[in-house]
């Protein structure tokens, strides 16, 4: 039994790795775009703290590497009306994938014409609110979908704008592409089994649907332009295909998936504007050999916007130390969890953390633990903390922005913690911190 078997790596200081650009270490503090995150906290914690400036300007990173194109900020990582205001103020539209996320843009006063509508299983009703607030793009996702939109546009005397989700076989994640046959998921309509085809022809035969194109998403935490390359290959070889029949595709989504870093292992991803450079020049290359003109591009990211803006701020609550098979770990408890991050447990997901005050102790290997009724919640499985670390210190995890808030539950009964953007101008609640009114008023009073 060895204790230095249990090797575990710190947290990369400030302004590296998977830390926002206005985190900084200031007289021995941790500083947001300069506010003590001691003072933050005074609100309560856990709370999700964004770096505002950060946030925008990963978002205007985007629109300035597409050019022309159009840049749908993917709702689900994180979305509040004021945060979808400031995405469309940079220049983005809004891609959403529910009745809520819906609400939750219009509520931010988007414009219909800059959502997007996403969903394999959409209702009736949200087809419905989507039509009578001008959404800009219903993407189809099955072939049932066809009449339902059809039906709904005709009875409300509407043009359904349809894109048509397909399937391209490439499957992407980090560096890795995989391109098969087969589909064996829930989303979108196959280009093998000529199931696509059946779609949009429907669509653009129909006097109630318009076609506008075709909308590809291949995976998530992609680092390099290769798997976008592969389905924009084949989305095209389709897009060709249907122009010679008569069909013209004026546009084409590739989708979101762009990776960051969460820990300061993780690779860089390449920078947006050599994302798409990589990913237009593929885009060209394959419409010239079907000899086509070039659709407009559109593209989804989600967490690339949200995810290393966001962070989270606990308080540490008991510690312990555990005996391990190769040595002792360090249980550090948070007043936090899996409520408010369950990507760990869903996905296996790695963190880092830094603690505020600063200290001479050694790092020691370390496990952040959350404060719910599961061996399973787990903040971050290994990293090295310093060996005093104790009631009361504040911890704050790396890149939680995306995913985070947007997957919180009540678990336990507790309160869903708030999302504060932080600015050198000031502070703003994105979401408020709930309240025991929040969370009790759901009861019938007995
Ligand atoms: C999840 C998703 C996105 C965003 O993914 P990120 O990994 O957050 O960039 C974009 N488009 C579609 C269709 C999605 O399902």
């Amino acid at each position: 039994m060895s204790f230095a078997s249990l090797a575990s790596i710190p947290a990369p200081e400030p302004g590296t790795g998977p830390w926002p650009a206005n985190l900084a270490r200031t007289e021995g503090k941790l500083t947001l775009a300069g506010h003590a995150l001691s003072d933050l906290a005074v609100r309560g914690t856990p709370v999700y703290l964004v770096d505002e400036n950060d946030m925008t300007s990963r978002a205007r990173a985007w629109v300035d590497a597409i050019g022309d194109g159009d840049v749908y900020y993917a709702g689900k990582s994180f979305l509040s009306p004021l945060l979808a205001r400031w995405m469309v103020e940079e220049g983005l539209c809004i891609d959403t994938a529910s009745e809520g996320e819906l609400r939750t843009a219009l509520a931010g006063g988007v414009p219909g014409e800059k959502i997007g509508l996403h969903g394999n299983s959409k209702s009736d009703a949200l087809l419905e609110l989507a039509l009578e607030n001008n959404v800009g793009r219903i993407v189809v996702d099955s072939p049932g979908e066809v009449e339902q939109l059809a039906d709904i546009a005709s009875r409300l005397g509407r043009v359904a704008p349809c894109f048509v989700r397909v399937t391209t076989g490439v499957h992407a994640g980090g560096h890795e592409f995989i391109a098969t046959a087969h589909e064996d998921q829930k989303f979108g309509l196959s280009l093998a089994t000529g199931a696509a085809r059946d779609v949009v022809t429907a669509i653009a035969n129909h006097p109630n649907l318009s076609f506008l194109g075709l909308h590809s998403h291949i995976g998530s935490q992609i680092l390099d332009p290769e798997g976008f390359a592969a389905a924009a290959s084949a989305v095209i070889a389709f897009a060709g295909e249907l122009t010679r029949n008569g069909i013209a595709v004026p546009e084409v989504d590739l989708g979101g998936g762009y990776g960051i870093q969460y820990t300061g292992e993780d690779p860089q991803p390449v920078s947006e504007k050599q994302m798409l450079a990589g990913i237009r020049s593929a885009l060209e290359a394959a419409c010239a050999a079907e000899g086509i003109d070039v659709p407009r591009l559109s593209i989804e990211p989600g967490r690339s916007i949200s995810g290393p803006s966001g962070m989270t701020l606990y308080t540490v609550g008991a510690t312990k130390d555990v005996m391990t098979d190769d040595g002792v770990r360090r249980y550090v408890s948070v007043d936090g969890g899996m409520s408010d991050n369950i990507r760990p447990a869903l996905y296996g997901a790695d963190y880092t953390a830094l603690v505020d005050r600063v200290t001479d102790a050694e790092g020691v290997p370390t496990r952040v633990v959350g404060m719910h009724c599961e061996s399973g919640d787990i903040v971050i499985k290994d990293v090295s903390l310093p060996g005093d670390v104790s009631r009361g210190d504040l911890l704050l995890v790396a890149a939680t922005g995306a995913y985070g808030r947007s997957m919180a539950s009540n678990y336990n009964m507790i309160k869903r913690p708030g999302v504060l953007a932080v600015s050198d101008r000031g502070t703003t609640w994105l979401v408020r911190p709930e309240t025991w009114e929040d969370v009790l008023g759901l009861f019938p009073e007995l």
